[in-house]
């Protein structure tokens, strides 16, 4: 089995915090010492990402987030500004393509907790407005939407929840379960409103943490017609944590007919990684694991690059 470089594999990946990073340790979005950077995109055939804003609200004075989240936008432009040859801001799949058939990495943008917008559903037109095409519900905390899966995890959707997700289906957004509680994830799932995505979850029947997504619910984002990004991040995927380990995860995941709806999800920049990685350079690896095994390249690509493109190249 030959070894595949990272010029002949393509990359979308659904989740970095990559834009928090910068705004607070004053890295470079072009070239950077963690984990993710253009530099290292740029080496892939193509390469797709999805940055999130994210802040963790506990941190901040009550009242403070919308300036963050804003602060931070900025800073993601300002990064997008300075790489203009390497990297565009994209919002359909048209551009996505356009970046790729350029040489640039396309760059889409999502909101890692809807408190960042202060779970104000009339902030939605401000977050399309900005192209922002997934939103998580919740991150670790409880909020006005819902519970979380480690606050008030017995919550599920509030009124404000369903009216805040209703308002993002009709702007194209797409809702993002990882992070959010078990009751709150079925009731999105019993709206019925297109496709889930799980950002950045592992498999629960192989780590057991509540961050990780069922069988039945891999199941309905399946049926929803989403993705869920398998998580580089070593806490999901569980020990020893070994290459084999991740897979494993991967290998459960295609077991559930899950060829069309599993993508990545590294959570670069947002936690330590698995088998000893220390960032996206190293997913070659995993493709080259894979192939290794005789799953063939469309499979891979679908894992790699398509599943996502499906999901977030929609037009709004
Ligand atoms: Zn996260």
């Amino acid at each position: 089995m030959s070894v595949v470089p990272a010029g002949s594999i393509p990359y979308f990946d659904g989740h970095c915090d990559t834009i928090s990073e910068c705004t607070h340790r004053g890295r470079s979005l072009g070239e950077n010492a963690g984990q993710l950077d253009l530099a290292r995109l740029g080496r892939f055939e193509k390469a797709a990402q999805v940055f999130a804003l994210f802040a963790p609200a506990a941190r901040f004075p009550k009242g403070a987030l919308f300036d963050e989240c804003r602060r931070q936008h900025e800073v993601f432009l300002a990064e997008l500004a300075k790489n203009a040859d390497r990297a565009v801001q994209c919002r359909t799949g048209a551009d996505i393509a356009g970046a790729n058939a350029a040489g640039r990495v396309a760059a889409l943008l999502s909101l890692e907790g809807a408190e960042l917008i202060d779970c104000d559903p009339d902030r939605l037109e401000t977050a399309a407005a900005w192209g922002v095409k997934m939103i998580n519900i919740t991150w670790n905390y409880a909020n006005a939407l819902s519970g979380s899966n480690v606050e008030r995890r017995d919550r599920g959707l509030t009124d404000r929840g369903r009216a805040f997700v209703k308002e993002a289906h009709r702007l194209g957004i797409v809702m993002d379960v990882s992070h959010l509680s078990d009751p709150g994830f079925w009731d999105l799932a019993e709206m019925g409103l297109g496709p889930i995505a799980a950002s950045h979850s592992n498999a629960r029947a192989l780590c057991g943490h509540t961050r990780n997504l069922t069988d039945d619910m891999f199941r309905a984002i399946r049926d929803s017609g989403g993705a869920a990004g398998f998580t580089a991040c070593a806490e999901f995927v569980g020990r020893p944590c070994s290459l084999d380990d991740g897979i494993r995860h991967i290998e459960h995941f295609l077991a559930l007919d899950g060829e069309k709806t599993l993508a990545l999800g590294g959570d670069w920049d947002g936690c330590g990684l698995f088998a000893r990685w220390t960032g996206v350079q190293d997913l070659p690896v995993l493709w080259n694991a894979l192939a290794a095994r005789g799953y063939d390249r469309p499979l891979l690509e679908d894992i790699f690059f398509n599943n996502w493109l499906r999901v977030l190249g929609r037009d709004a």
